[in-house]
């Protein structure tokens, strides 16, 4: 187990040296302003700080150190040119209160990705200020109760699939809404009836995947869309899955009236540790006027950053994480029309190519083409006391992380498996061949799985304990009491 710094410093081994005297400047600020005692900080020389953090950065699983297969999560590569344009000094020392004279170039490239992202979406207007897919999800949801509520309409429903992602609900409520779930047919895919049938003058959107969590293409989207314009609704396209339709399909042309985009997903900029992410909103020009936040216009005299005339508000300072944004735009701007193209032509080949080779290993219930995605079923372990958890878990010990699991709900024992197009087809033989193996183990020694990760910094943690103890580590006696 790792020390913490505090635990590894020696005292009197600073990793530095004062100039005799303390820091010049210092004798003139006076005895009264300087502090007396000492700090209390870890002292360590540079080198230990240096492998301090170098160790750190092992213990977790990155896209750095391995194949990183989580569905719907879009692990790609996140090129290293994205973060040295936004660590340059102009951009990492400019300041979201400056004044617009002083940061013209910044608002140029933001007014600049909102111009590629609406060539991308094929939608007239975009918010960049979403920093999460699920802001997104909800800046669409107020948008479509301020968009009836200005024509004087009350609208409070929003059509959900069940396979949609948790956020979508969530998001429906944040807004004041309520959500109605429907069910999918047996192909997975939205069933045109089941949805005419909850359709009515109370439903103010209808919230769709495209393609859906289970990989696949909603081929009946025209449909859909006429359906829900028809009775009056919007038709809100979650765009988590847009790395399979890049430079292939505006959404807008599908008949989608407002969509959210996940720069952190598509637009290879880092996830994090839960953030700090990007999810740009597009809308139809009917909608623009209710965008929340700032957006940059262009005009004679320069770029302004404006709000939106009936703006639903803001949902984050200026224009969102404009780091970020820089990233995605490096991303796009590098890539290019035709290399947004290839990227949806990999993403859709590789899990084309995985399922493929995992169909006799593994049960796909959806089976057939699927787009960047496909969702396989851990059911068939079940009888050596094997479960998909297990399968999660064992795949650590190969260095790889787990497909998404349990998600979607309407497939048991789920494993959701999206390689993304950055990966080598070396890697991913390399997974399917870890993936027979362990189905293998499942048969012949399912105690490794039961005990897996064997290798890793912790084993196998009790997930429902730590949910809901949320303290890991006790405080000292007689500390921390109640706090
Ligand atoms: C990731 C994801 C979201 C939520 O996006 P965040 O940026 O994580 O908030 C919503 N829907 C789908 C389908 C997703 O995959």
């Amino acid at each position: 187990m790792s020390r913490i710094l505090f635990e590894l410093s020696t005292p009197g081994r600073p990793g530095f040296a004062l100039p005799a005297g303390g820091p010049q400047g210092t004798a003139r600020l006076g005895d009264s302003k300087l502090r007396q005692d000492a700090m209390g900080l870890p002292e360590l020389s540079e080198l230990d700080v240096l492998r301090h953090f170098v160790e750190l950065s092992t213990l977790n699983h990155s896209i750095a150190a391995g194949f990183y297969p989580l569905g719907s999560c879009t692990m790609k590569y996140n090129p290293v040119l994205n973060e040295n344009l936004a660590g340059l000094p102009g951009f990492a020392g400019c300041h979201p209160g400056q004044t617009p004279e002083t940061v013209q170039g910044c608002l140029e490239l933001m007014w600049e990705l909102e111009q590629k992202l609406k060539a991308v979406t094929g939608f007239p207007a975009v918010s960049l200020q979403p920093v999460a897919g699920a802001q997104g999800e909800f800046v669409a949801m107020a948008i479509a109760r301020r968009y009836f509520e200005d024509r004087g309409e009350r609208r409070e429903l929003v059509i959900i699939p069940d396979s949609a992602h948790g956020t979508n609900p969530a998001s429906v409520a944040m807004a004041g809404l309520k959500s109605v779930t429907i069910n999918s047919g047996d192909n997975g895919l939205v069933k045109l009836e089941s949805l005419a049938e909850a359709l009515n003058d109370n439903v103010a959107a209808v919230m769709l995947t495209n393609p859906n969590t289970l990989g696949l293409f909603e081929t009946e989207i025209r449909a859909i869309a006429k359906l829900v314009h028809d009775a009056g609704a919007l038709l809100y396209m979650d765009g988590a899955n847009m790395n399979a339709l890049t430079g292939r399909v505006h959404p807008a042309s599908l008949g989608f009236d407002m969509m959210h985009l996940n720069l952190h997903k598509t637009f290879s900029t880092p996830h994090g540790g839960g953030g700090p992410g990007a999810g740009p909103v597009g809308v139809t020009a009917e909608l623009a006027e209710f965008l929340p936040g700032l957006r940059v216009v262009r005009g004679d005299d320069g770029f302004r950053a404006n709000p939106a005339s009936k703006a639903i508000g803001s949902v984050h300072g200026a224009n969102g994480n404009f780091a970020m944004l820089l990233r995605a735009l490096a991303y796009i701007i590098r890539l290019g029309g035709d290399g947004l193209k290839d990227v949806s032509g990999g993403a859709v080949l590789n899990a084309n190519y995985l399922q493929a080779r995992l169909r006799d290993t593994l049960e796909i219930p959806h089976d057939g083409l699927c787009m960047h995605e496909f969702v396989a079923s851990g059911r068939s372990l079940k009888p050596h006391g094997v479960r998909t958890m297990d399968v999660a878990k064992r795949l650590l010990d190969f260095g790889m992380h787990a497909p998404t699991i349990y998600f979607p709900l309407i497939v048991p024992e789920a494993l959701m498996i999206e390689p993304t197009e950055t990966e080598s087809l070396a890697t991913l033989d390399e997974f399917v061949a870890v993936m027979k193996q362990i189905v293998a183990e499942a048969a012949e020694d399912p105690e490794i799985l039961l005990k897996a990760p064997l290798t890793t910094p912790v084993g196998r943690l009790d997930e429902v304990g730590a949910v809901k103890n949320l303290l890991v580590v006790e405080p000292p006696t007689g500390e921390g009491e109640g706090s």
